[in-house]
This record gives C-alpha cells, structure tokens and sequence, in this order.
C-alpha cells in the first residue's frame, strides 16, 4: 500500500524584540491580535511588584487577569500546572486569550508550556526580567515543568508570538542572578563569539558596576548568538548542542548537591573550565585560551574550582545527562575561543582527567 505523505510542519520563527519598552507592548499586540483580546500576565510577586504598573499601562485596550505564582524551581511543576488550569478558566480565559509571561526563566518556562497545553495551546509573549531569561532562556521556544524524575522533564518546543525584551527591569535582580546570566554569556561568548569575549574583559568593571548601557549592548550581542545557534537549529540537532558547552559538568555538579547550595551560573562557570582543559587536552585549546576564561570568570567573582568533590561520583551523574546517545557521553568542547565543537566519543578517563582539574 502507497504510505501517505506527512510534511513536517516547521517550527513558525518570531521576533525578538531587544530594548523594547514594558509600556508599548500593547501598541505591539494591537497591531498583532487586535485590542480588546483577553489577556493572562503570568508573574512572580516580586516582578509583578516592580513591573506589573508599567506594563499595565500599555494595556489598556485590553481585557487584563494577573496569576501570581510564588518565587522558586519548585513552581515550575505539574501542581502549578494544574493550579493556573483552574484559575485561568475562573478568569474566564479561552484558546483565543494571549498569556504575557512576565519573569526569569521559572516563569518563561512554567507559563509557557501552560500556553502550549491549555485547551491545546493559546498564544504567549515572553516578557523576560532576568539577563538568563534575556540571553537564554526566553530564546528557542523550550519551555518545560519539572518532574520529581528530572528537571524540565515534560516540556515542547513552543514558540511564542513574540520576545519582548526591557533592558531597565535589570536594574532591580539581585547581583547573584545577574552572575547566571552572565555565566551563559560568557559561554555563548566562548563558543561562538570571540568580539563578545573581548567586549566583556574589555567592559568587566563597568559590568559590575552595572552600567545600564554596557547592558543594552551586552544583551543584545548575548541574545544574538542564541538566536543565530537556535535558528539554525530550531529542534536541537546541531549547533543548537553548542549551548550545551559547560553544562554536562555542571549540571553534574549541581545534581549531586540536589541543587542546593550552587548557583547555575556557578556550575556552568566551573563546567566550562573542565570541559576547556579537556579541549586543552585534546589539542583544541591552548593554555593561554584556558587561562583567558579562566581569568575572566575569576574576574566577575565566578567559581572555577569546586573543591571537595568527587571526580568519579560526578562523572557518573553526567551519564544521566539528557543529551547523552546511546549510552554515550555527548560532550561540547571550546575549539579555541568563538567557536564550538560536539564530541560524542569522550571516554571516562579524560573526563576524569578534566575533573581532578578542578576539584
Ligand atoms: P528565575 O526565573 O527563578 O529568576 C530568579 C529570581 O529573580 C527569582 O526570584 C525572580 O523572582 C527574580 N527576578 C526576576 N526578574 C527580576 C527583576 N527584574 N528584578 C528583581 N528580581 C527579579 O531564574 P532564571 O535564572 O531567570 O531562570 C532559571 C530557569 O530557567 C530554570 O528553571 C531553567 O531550567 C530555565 N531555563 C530554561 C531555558 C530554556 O531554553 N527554556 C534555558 C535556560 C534556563
Ligand atoms: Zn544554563
């Protein structure tokens, strides 16, 4: 019997708009969906405290309802799930009605994948308020709740409509969360971007004297290269993987203390300092490339050494790792600074090797 033909529908692409304004959102989605359209802000208390007057004002033509979820991981899970179930249908909200996720990555995330699944999805805008969510996570269309089995374990690709990006809500995240982004930039820096890399040893003291327009500039070359990575690769088959480039360490090194007590941005910093000496080793980086990272994360306060541990309880918590194949440790390596490589044949003892580099 002749099978039929399936084409695969492509992943739809979407603006992303760098230094837009909270306020002109509205304009925005008046153009986009039309006024008067039913709207769901999805926030943190605390980021609603500080953004929600603002962005408010812009939507007035609107029919607005606002979810507060609690601060915290743990939010992005089925129970939140099923909670913004019930109160987005106590609003009244429909397929039709347009979800404003207004937050870091726990809420881009949660508010996202309730989008994707509510009466079978219903649009959303991402609205980041963290450097992560801005360079990383509000970029590419995952969006993700955990499961007692492993974060981000149930989640799709789901593009939003569009990414509305406010530089100046930077300006209230505590300096700590600040350092998760600016790990992530740092990496995009390393695997794609070498003028990025110089722009921030170049730019470190005013960075951390958090100048808003070092930000804007900061943001917008970060942001870039993800764009560039995921739109080439919107479902993750290739460079998209480059992403990955110090979180296979890291996320051991987060998993075995349950994550607490470490930073992401922490793990990814001491992550991407293994994964270079094991470039190193392999003849990909030079010493001199290893210390110029090195330097830099030292530079912002980052961690590059996670004394104590050990080496062979977290390799095997990285064969957990989702992006392994066939049993095989996937690896992403610096070849050099600017570019990235995906190994796929890293044996034990180099990683090993890697680790007592830095424990
Ligand atoms: P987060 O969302 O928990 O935000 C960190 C803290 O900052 C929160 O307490 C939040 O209330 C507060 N905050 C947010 N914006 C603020 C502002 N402007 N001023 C003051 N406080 C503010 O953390 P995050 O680092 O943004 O995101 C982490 C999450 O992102 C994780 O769940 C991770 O799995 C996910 N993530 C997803 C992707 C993806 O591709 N979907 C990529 C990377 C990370
Ligand atoms: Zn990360």
């Amino acid at each position: 019997m002749q099978g039929q033909r399936i084409d695969v529908v492509s992943v739809k692409p979407y603006p992303v708009f760098l230094g837009a304004r909270l306020e002109e959102l509205g304009d925005y989605l008046t153009t986009r969906i039309g006024a008067g359209e039913h709207l769901l802000v999805i926030t943190h208390p605390n980021v609603g405290d500080y953004y929600l007057d603002t962005l408010q004002k812009g939507l007035g033509s609107f029919i607005v309802n606002t979810l507060i979820v609690p601060q915290g991981e743990d939010e992005k899970s089925l129970d939140r799930l099923s909670a913004l179930t019930s109160e987005a249908i106590a609003c009244g909200a429909d397929r039709k009605t347009v979800v404003l996720a207004l937050g870091g990555g726990v809420i881009g995330d949660l508010a996202g994948f309730f989008a994707s699944v509510f009466m079978r999805g219903m649009r959303y805008v991402q609205i980041p308020t963290t450097l992560l969510a801005m360079v990383d996570s509000s970029i590419g269309g995952k969006v993700a709740v955990n499961h007692a089995a492993g974060k981000n374990l149930l989640g799709d690709f789901y593009p939003p409509l569009a990414v509305w990006t406010d530089f100046s809500t930077l300006e209230t995240l505590p300096w700590e969360e600040m350092l998760n982004g600016l790990a992530e930039t740092i990496k995009h820096a390393v695997i794609a971007d070498e003028g990025l890399l110089s722009f921030i040893e170049k730019h470190r003291e005013e960075i951390m004297a958090r100048k808003p327009e070092l930000y804007k500039e900061l943001t917008s070359r970060s942001s870039a290269v993800k764009v560039r990575l995921v739109s080439e690769d919107e479902t993750e088959q290739s460079k998209r993987m480059f992403l990955n480039y110090g979180h296979s360490f890291g996320h051991a090194l987060e998993a075995e203390v349950a994550y607490q007590g470490i930073t992401h941005g922490q793990g990814v910093s001491i992550g991407m300092v293994a994964a270079a000496h094991l470039a190193q080793e392999r003849g990909l980086m030079s010493s001199g490339e290893v210390e110029r990272l090195i330097k830099l994360l030292k530079g912002f306060g980052l961690p590059v050494t996670g004394r104590g541990k050990n080496p062979r309880v977290l390799t095997d918590l990285m064969g957990a790792d989702k992006k392994n194949y066939k049993g095989q440790k996937v690896l992403v390596l610096p070849k050099g600074i600017g570019q990235g490589i995906v190994i796929r044949d890293a044996n034990d003892e180099e990683i090993l090797r890697a680790w007592d580099k830095v424990i």
